[in-house]
């Protein structure tokens, strides 16, 4: 796929990976729709402003159904279509499973997890109608590793994997491609709030010895956007921590 003038919504794009994810897309002269719970500053818009691309934010909360079909219409009638989706939204609770109550747990999964089952339900017609989509789902190295404190964040994100084979697989045929990134550790507002003593003894397990950049992951999106023969695949970008 030519990713020039593509329409892409990108959730979670008001910082971190989506951010980079939604430049990259952009600098690759795509429209894109930015989105976050919140409505899109313009502080955040004002960043894009030398795209040729629209650029447009939708706020909304993926976990709500409702807010994931009205988020999709309105790009859809803003844009004409929708060609690429990167459910990269996603929040952690960090808490040992002894200590995790039944809520801790599904707010978790209700974010990472129904959230991009309920957006990628919302494209799949309009996807499979014009024969053409991709769907990107961004999962984490915790999703195929585990960790501990982390078992509602590691059963979203191996859930992911679950999801998106299955949905690759029915609309495979329908010119719809779903793929994952599984990211390592990479330098956001999410991996800045971990302890620098915790931060010394992840990267003792990273063989490069360095975190990596929301680009570096952006620029997986875009190759799996573009690759019109993939799907069903998983690409962890982790500085050759897991190796899969
Ligand atoms: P972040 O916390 O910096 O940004 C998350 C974004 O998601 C924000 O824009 C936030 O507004 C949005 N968001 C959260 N809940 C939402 C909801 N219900 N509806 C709409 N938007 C919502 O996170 P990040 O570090 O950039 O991570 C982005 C994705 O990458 C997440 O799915 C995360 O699990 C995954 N990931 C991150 C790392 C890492 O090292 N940073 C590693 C592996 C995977």
């Amino acid at each position: 796929m030519e990713i020039k003038a593509k329409n892409v919504f990108v959730t979670g794009s008001t910082r971190g990976i989506g951010l980079g994810i939604a430049h990259e897309f952009a600098r690759c002269g795509a429209n894109v729709v930015l989105n976050g719970r919140s409505e899109i500053s313009e502080e955040v818009l004002n960043q894009f402003s030398d795209y040729d691309g629209k650029i447009i934010g939708i706020s909304g909360d993926i976990s709500q159904e409702a807010d994931a079909k009205r988020m999709v219409k309105e790009a859809i009638s803003e844009f004409g279509g929708l060609d690429v989706l990167v459910n990269n939204a996603g929040i952690t609770n960090d808490k040992l499973v002894l200590k995790m109550t039944e809520a801790d747990f599904e707010q978790v999964l209700k974010i990472n997890l129904t959230g991009t089952f309920n957006m990628t339900q919302a494209v799949l017609k309009t996807m499979t109608k014009a024969r053409q989509g991709a769907i990107i789902n961004i999962s984490s190295v915790v999703g195929l590793t585990g960790n501990v404190g982390q078992a509602n964040y590691a059963a979203s994100k191996a859930g992911l994997i679950g999801f998106s084979k299955s949905v690759a697989r029915e609309v495979a045929a329908r010119g719809v491609r779903v793929n994952v990134i599984a990211p390592g550790f990479i330098a956001s507002d999410m991996t800045d709030a971990i302890p620098d003593k915790m931060k010394d003894i992840i990267l003792g397990q990273i063989p490069m010895k360095r975190i990596g950049k929301p680009k570096e992951v952006a620029q997986v999106a875009v190759f799996l956007a573009e690759q019109e023969y993939l799907t069903g695949q998983i690409i962890a970008i982790d500085g050759g921590m897991t190796m899969i």
